[in-house]
């Protein structure tokens, strides 16, 4: 009988959140009665993945396992790491505590609404692929700017994608792209794929997440998880 494989999901909760202007990190607020963070631990706990590791800010290890975990009564979390400065600081220390794991699905705690489809869509295409980013095509036009603010470039709409997460890995894969790219530290990093995409010969196969996947970033955000995860319990 052969092993079944492990995916382990990464979920980020480090960081301060300055866009937000709270004092509380905006992983913390409340959105339709429960923490923001909460939403998403929940969808991986209801999913097929084995474990989830959780990375928080440092010192809010306790606070987590008090008032998330244990409250709603999470079973996968196995393990509380701290994270960094930088979001990838912590996605390589939720690396190191995802040992053991044949593929990661690392996702920020900040998208409350990532779902059970998103989830399943991210575990078949990892298998598949080796490795995938959730994404949506844009809706609007996007330009480049220069550096006065004139648009420079109008790129083909029809091939440019809003990247989300979770962004999904074989481990072995994602573990040596960062360890390579964390000697050389490069501050442009906005997000796992590009990790793969500037360090390895890995395609990053772009896969359906949902317009709904949001990233709480600033206030407004707030007002439209509130709307969603209401809906969705209706
Ligand atoms: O900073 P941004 O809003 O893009 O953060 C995306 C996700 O990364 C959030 O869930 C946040 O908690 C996480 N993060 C982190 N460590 C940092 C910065 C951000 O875990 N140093």
């Amino acid at each position: 009988m052969t092993k079944a494989e492990k995916f382990t999901a990464i979920v980020l909760a480090a960081g301060s959140g300055k866009r937000m202007n709270s004092k509380v990190h905006k992983q913390y607020l409340t959105v339709a009665g429960k923490p923001v963070l909460y939403y998403a631990l929940r969808a991986f706990e209801q999913s097929e993945v084995s474990e989830i590791v959780l990375v928080t800010g440092a010192g809010e290890e306790a606070y987590c396992r008090k008032e998330i975990i244990e409250k709603y009564g999470l079973k996968k979390v196995a393990a509380v790491v701290p994270g960094g400065r930088e979001r990838y600081h912590s996605v390589y220390e939720g690396l190191c505590a995802a040992r053991g794991a044949d593929y990661v699905l690392i996702h920020d705690g900040a998208r409350p609404m990532v779902d059970e489809d998103i989830i399943r869509r991210s575990m078949e295409a990892v298998k598949r692929y080796g490795a995938c980013a959730a994404g949506m095509p844009v809706k609007d036009t996007i330009k480049l700017s220069d550096e006065d603010g004139f648009a420079e470039q109008t790129p083909e709409r029809s091939k440019l994608w809003q990247i989300q997460t979770p962004q999904s890995f074989s481990y072995p894969l994602i573990l040596g792209a960062y360890q390579k790219m964390l000697l050389n530290e490069d501050d442009a990093i906005t997000d796992d794929a590009m990790v793969v995409e500037r360090i390895t010969e890995q395609k990053v196969k772009l896969i359906e997440g949902s317009y709904r996947n949001i990233k709480i970033t600033t206030p407004d955000d707030l007002v439209v998880a509130e709307t969603y995860l209401q809906s969705a319990s209706l």
